[in-house]
C-alpha cells in the first residue's frame, strides 16, 4: 500500500519541485504537530495567514457554529448573509471613511484581479503600473502586474498595457501618467524579502496618483491584519489607499480575501456590464465567520500592540556575523544569508530542530521569519537560539 507522501506526490498535483513534505496532524497556536507526533514552532504562519495562530478556539467554534446554521446558499451578493454583513461592518470601523465597501473575495488573487477590473472601470483607462519583485497573485491579471520576469515568461502573451517601476525609487514615479487606470503595490514589499519603502516615497506616490488620476491599490495580502504593527500598513505612512486589498490573515485560516473602496466607486460593477465580478464562493459564510472571529481576537486582546516589541525581539536574538542584513517591519521579517545554499542549509537544520521557516519565492538567500502574532517571547527566544544554533553548525 502506498504511504500519504506516496500518493501526495503521485496524485496531488504539484509545482514545486522539492516540497517540504511534512505530514502534520494537529496545529495549534505556534505550533504544528506531525504524524510521527515532533512538534514544529511555527515562524511562517502559513505565509501570514495564521495571525491568531492555529485552530484559534474562538475561530473553530465561529465555524462550527456557522457549519451548523448553514453553509453555501447562494451565489456572491443575492442573498443578505449575516457573516458578510457583520464582517464586512466591522473591518469598515477600522478603514478610513471612504473605504466603506468591501467585496469578498477567495483568495488575494481574486481580489487583485477584482481590484484591477473595477480600476479599468472608473477610470475608463487600461494601465496598470506596479513594482519590480512585487507579488499580487497567480492569476493572469494579478500575473501581469507581477514584478518578476521568470515567473511571467512562459504564460505570455498577459495583459498588455503594464509597467514595472523600480520599489522605492522616486524618480520612476513621473512614469505614472494620465493613461494609468491604477498603481498596484504593496506597502511593504513581502517576496522581494521584506522591502520597506520610505514615508517620503509613499508620500510622493499618493500625491502622483492624485495628480494624473490613477488610483492607489494598496495590496494587504500579507502586511494587513496586524502583521506590520498596525491593522494596516497604510497607516505607518499617513496615506490612503483608493482600493484596498485583503486575503490570507483575513480568513482567519479559511480562505477570504477581498476589494475594498467607496459606495460609489464600487456602484460601478453594478452597471455596463451588471454583475461586473462575478464568484460562487467569495464571501462564503463560513469563511467571514471564521475571520470576524480572528478579526475580534485581534482587536479585543490587542494583539497588534505587541507585535513591534515582539519584532524587536527578535531582531536583538538574531544577531550573528552570518547574517548579512535584516529587513523588518512589525513581525515581517527576513534574514538575508550569503547564499541561497547557505539559507536552505540553515533552514532544513531548524526544521530538524522543531522550527519551522522558509525562503523568499524572489529572495532565495533570506529567510522568512512571519510567526503567528501571538508567539511568547519565550517561544521567540526558543525559536532564536535554534536558528543561532543552525547558523553555527554550518
Ligand atoms: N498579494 C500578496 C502581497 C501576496 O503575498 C499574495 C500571496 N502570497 C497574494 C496577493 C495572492 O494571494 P492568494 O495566494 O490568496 O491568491
Amino acid at each position: 500500500m502506498l504511504t500519504n507522501r506516496q500518493l501526495f506526490l503521485r496524485h496531488v498535483a504539484q509545482t514545486n519541485v522539492a516540497p517540504l513534505m511534512l505530514e502534520i496532524e494537529k496545529a495549534e497556536g505556534v505550533y504544528l504537530y506531525d504524524t510521527n507526533g515532533k512538534s514544529y514552532l511555527d515562524l511562517i504562519a502559513g505565509i501570514a495567514v495564521s495571525n491568531v495562530g492555529h485552530s484559534h478556539p474562538k475561530v473553530v467554534e465561529a465555524v462550527k457554529q456557522q457549519a451548523e446554521k448553514y453553509m453555501h446558499l447562494m451565489v456572491y451578493g443575492e442573498f443578505v448573509e449575516t457573516p458578510q454583513v457583520k464582517y464586512a461592518e466591522r473591518l469598515c470601523q477600522f478603514l478610513p471613511k471612504a473605504l466603506d465597501n468591501v467585496y469578498f473575495t477567495n483568495s488575494g488573487a481574486e481580489a487583485t484581479e477584482g481590484a484591477m477590473k473595477l480600476a479599468k472601470r472608473a477610470t475608463g483607462r487600461t494601465k496598470f503600473v506596479s513594482f519590480k519583485q512585487s507579488y499580487h497573485g497567480s492569476t493572469q491579471g494579478a500575473l501581469s502586474v507581477m514584478g518578476n520576469e521568470y515567473f511571467k515568461q512562459q504564460f505570455r502573451p498577459l495583459l498588455p498595457d503594464t509597467l514595472q517601476l523600480r520599489y522605492n525609487n522616486m524618480e520612476d514615479l513621473a512614469q505614472i501618467s494620465c493613461r494609468t487606470a491604477a498603481v498596484i503595490l504593496e506597502p511593504v514589499q513581502a517576496e522581494s524579502g521584506v522591502t520597506v519603502p520610505s514615508v517620503d516615497f509613499m508620500h510622493a506616490l499618493r500625491k502622483q496618483c492624485d495628480e494624473t488620476g490613477a488610483l492607489l491599490i494598496v495590496d494587504e495580502a500579507q502586511t494587513g491584519l496586524g502583521r506590520t504593527g498596525k491593522m494596516f500598513a497604510f497607516e505607518h505612512y499617513g496615506i490612503e489607499p483608493d482600493i484596498l486589498l485583503l486575503a490570507k490573515a483575513f480568513g482567519g485560516g479559511m480562505p477570504l480575501g477581498a476589494f475594498i473602496s467607496s459606495s460609489d466607486r464600487m456602484k460601478l460593477l453594478t452597471d455596463n456590464p451588471v454583475l461586473g465580478h462575478i464568484t460562487t464562493f467569495g464571501g462564503h459564510p463560513v469563511c467571514c465567520a471564521a475571520g470576524l472571529a480572528a478579526f475580534n481576537v485581534l482587536t479585543e486582546e490587542n494583539r497588534i500592540a505587541e507585535v513591534e516589541r515582539k519584532g524587536q525581539l527578535f531582531e536583538k536574538l538574531l544577531v550573528h556575523p552570518k547574517i548579512n542584513s535584516v529587513q523588518r517591519k512589525g513581525l515581517m521579517m527576513a534574514l538575508t544569508f550569503e547564499s541561497f545554499e547557505m539559507n536552505k542549509m540553515i533552514i532544513d537544520k531548524c526544521i530538524e530542530q522543531g522550527v519551522l521557516t522558509d525562503w523568499f519565492l524572489f529572495a532565495p538567500q533570506c529567510m522568512r521569519i512571519a510567526p503567528p502574532l501571538i508567539i511568547t517571547e519565550a517561544q521567540i527566544e526558543t525559536a532564536c537560539a535554534v536558528i543561532v544554533k543552525a547558523i553555527n553548525d554550518l
